[in-house]
């Protein structure tokens, strides 16, 4: 099998592809992880976790536009 499909931070929201399953990709995810705090969003800060941030704040006032169009 030629699938090279890397596991993701051990931080449940996060994003971030890390070495071994269980890993966190940094000291950010470790400390929310350990502190137990369950997060809906990754704030690590990694490019992974970012651009995910990014699109959901982009598309949010977009679907707004779509209401008074079947009337
Ligand atoms: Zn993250
Ligand atoms: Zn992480």
């Amino acid at each position: 099998m030629a699938t090279t499909h890397a596991p993701t931070c051990a931080h449940a929201p996060c994003n971030c592809s890390v070495a071994a399953p269980g890993e966190f990709c940094g000291e950010y995810c470790r400390s929310v992880a350990e502190s137990g705090v369950i997060e809906s969003a990754c704030a690590c800060g990694h490019l992974a976790c970012a651009q995910l941030r990014k699109v959901q704040r982009e598309t949010a006032p977009k679907a707004s536009g779509h209401k008074s169009r079947h009337h």
